[in-house]
Formats: structure tokens, C-alpha cells, sequence
């Protein structure tokens, strides 16, 4: 019989947990063509999830577990679950039961009979999210599909039901910051998109503030594209045009009109506005250095400390 492990990454979810254990055995019971086996990731959970997970796995054999010397994230903790996954076909699920184990039949038969490698899940609204924050994810899904010329899927979730090649493929990019959103589109196949409703998270609470998400937006768009360096050519090269026209007028002007000494306070605009740019510039640049020098001292993107 085929095997399907379920990826379930957690950080400080001892309330979610069992609810969320509990939910998805619902679904998974009646889905007797499979073997399921869960593989919890306790991403340094600061509460009692390890001691959940733990009882888990006694209580049931198809339950295993690691557990992480300390907080990676949860793109570290994705890829600890499908470097560790055993199963012909892997899910990844939040333990939060906002993605929605009734979706799992649906997923297999996508991918079991209609010849997709990989079935995905979008939410179709962002009911219970902060304005703001929908207008800044609907923003930063236009630009990044312009720019890194991915097809990211606005309102897609990290829940999927993958083919063992596509698991595969995702674990042969081994980057160091890793964005999975990215990856999975990086990487092709045939995938299915199936579409659900929000829902709140049922216990515990969010771990993204409004500051986090525009950082790990920042933190895609120097993964994916290196269209900002090339942007910063360009205004470099547009503002010597621009120089370069000035020039020739102010030269001109003097021959025709002599040289009274005007355009102080324009001059001090333009020094403190260019002294920013090239900052900015810089700034960039930086980015992408730092990421290069975090990738090039190759340290491993997660530790165990315990598993099961
Ligand atoms: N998570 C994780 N490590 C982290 C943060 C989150 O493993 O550092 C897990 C978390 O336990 C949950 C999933 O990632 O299972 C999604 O997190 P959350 O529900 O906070 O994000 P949201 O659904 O609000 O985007
Ligand atoms: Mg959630």
C-alpha cells in the first residue's frame, strides 16, 4: 500500500495540537487506500508541544516527531518534515486546522487519478485579516509575479499534497533562506488548485506580526529576482541623462546671460537627495550581499534534538 506522510510544522501549539490530531483522523480514518503516517516538527516550542507530541506517539504508532535545538522558522521546519518524510506522498498542514482536512480526499483523487504531480489550496478570502495587511499581501503577490516572473498563487497556503518527484525536486534546492511559496512554483510540475473559505485559527495564536510578513516579503523578493539591481542601474543611468542635460543647459545659459551666482538652496536639495538614493542604492546591494554571505558559510538549516 502507498504511504502518504502529513508534515505538520509547530511552534507553540500545545492547544491546537490534539484538536488538530483529533480533526484530521476523521478524515484520514476513511481513507483506507492510504497508509498515513504524521510527522510533527516542534519547531523550539517555548510551551508543553513536545510533551503533546510525545504522548502522541505513544498512543499511536503512526505518529513520529522531531524536535529542533531551538526556534528555525517555519520554512526551516517544512524542510526538516520533507527532508525526514518517508511517504510516496507528502501534505503539508499548519496545526492550527486552518487548512482543512476534509480537503484530503479531494487532493488524493487530484493527484491519484487525474495525473497531477501536486494539488495546492488558496483561500478565496481573507475574511478575519486585517485590512492593512490584505492590501499589502495583495500588493506584494502583483509585484513579485511581475518581477521574479513566478506564477505565485495570491491567498495560496503552504498546504499540499505532493508526488515523492516533487518532494524531491523541492529538496534539491537547498538554499539557505528558503521561501517555500516561491520554491514550489520554482520547481514546475502540474499542480491543481482547490479553492477554500478562510478559517480562524482554532486555538493558540498567530505567529506573524504585521512587521515579520513585510520582512519575509522583503526576504522573497531577494530570493526570487534580482530585479532591484537592475533597477539601480538604471536611476544611476537615468540621473547621469539628467545630469548631463543640465550641464549643457547651465553652460549656455552662461555663455548667453554671464554667471550671476543663483540655485544655492536647489543645489542643497539635490546633494541631500541624491546622498539618499545612493544610500538606498547601497542598501540593495547589501541585501543581496548579506544573503550571498549567509549562503556561502553553508550552516544546516535546522538542528535535532530529539525524534522519533
Ligand atoms: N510555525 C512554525 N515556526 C514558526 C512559526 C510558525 O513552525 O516560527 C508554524 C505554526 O505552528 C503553524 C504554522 O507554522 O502550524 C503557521 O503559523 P501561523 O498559524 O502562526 O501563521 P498564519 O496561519 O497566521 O499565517
Ligand atoms: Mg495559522
Amino acid at each position: 500500500m502507498e504511504k502518504c506522510t502529513i508534515i505538520v510544522p509547530c511552534y507553540n501549539e500545545e492547544e491546537a495540537l490534539p484538536l488538530f490530531y483529533e480533526e484530521t483522523e476523521k478524515t484520514v480514518s476513511t481513507m483506507t487506500e492510504l497508509e498515513f503516517e504524521y510527522l510533527f516538527v516542534d519547531d523550539g516550542s517555548r510551551d508543553r508541544t513536545l510533551e503533546v507530541m510525545r504522548e502522541l506517539a505513544s498512543k499511536d504508532e503512526k505518529v513520529h516527531y522531531v524536535s529542533f535545538s531551538r526556534n528555525f522558522g517555519k520554512e526551516a521546519a517544512m524542510f526538516a518534515g520533507l527532508s525526514e518524510a518517508t511517504g510516496d506522498y507528502v501534505v503539508i498542514m499548519d496545526a492550527d486546522l486552518q487548512d482543512p482536512p476534509e480537503l484530503l480526499p479531494e487532493m488524493y483523487r487530484a493527484v491519484k487519478e487525474e495525473g497531477y504531480d501536486c494539488a495546492a489550496t488558496r483561500r478565496i478570502d481573507r475574511k478575519g485579516e486585517p485590512i492593512i495587511r490584505s492590501a499589502f499581501a495583495r500588493a506584494f503577490y502583483r509585484i513579485m509575479n511581475k518581477m521574479a516572473k513566478l506564477n505565485m498563487m495570491d491567498g495560496a497556503r503552504d498546504y499540499r499534497f505532493m508526488k515523492r518527484v516533487m518532494v524531491d525536486a523541492i529538496l534539491s534546492m537547498k538554499e539557505y533562506h528558503r521561501f517555500s511559496k516561491g520554491i514550489f512554483g520554482w520547481v514546475g510540475f502540474q499542480t491543481k488548485w482547490i479553492d477554500f473559505e478562510n478559517r480562524e485559527r482554532v486555538a493558540g495564536k498567530t505567529k506573524w506580526s504585521f512587521f515579520s510578513l513585510f520582512r519575509y516579503s522583503l526576504e522573497g523578493m531577494v530570493a526570487f529576482s534580482t530585479a532591484p539591481l537592475e533597477w539601480a542601474s538604471f536611476v544611476g543611468l537615468f540621473f547621469c541623462f539628467v545630469a548631463l542635460v543640465l550641464l549643457i543647459f547651465l553652460f549656455i545659459r552662461a555663455l548667453i546671460f554671464g554667471d550671476p551666482v543663483i540655485g544655492w538652496p536647489s543645489l542643497a536639495c539635490m546633494i541631500t537627495f541624491f546622498a539618499g538614493l545612493q544610500l538606498f542604492v547601497s542598501g540593495i546591494i547589501g541585501m543581496y550581499l548579506a544573503k550571498a554571505y549567509n549562503e556561502i558559510k553553508g550552516r544546516p538549516i535546522y538542528i535535532i534534538r530529539e525524534k522519533k
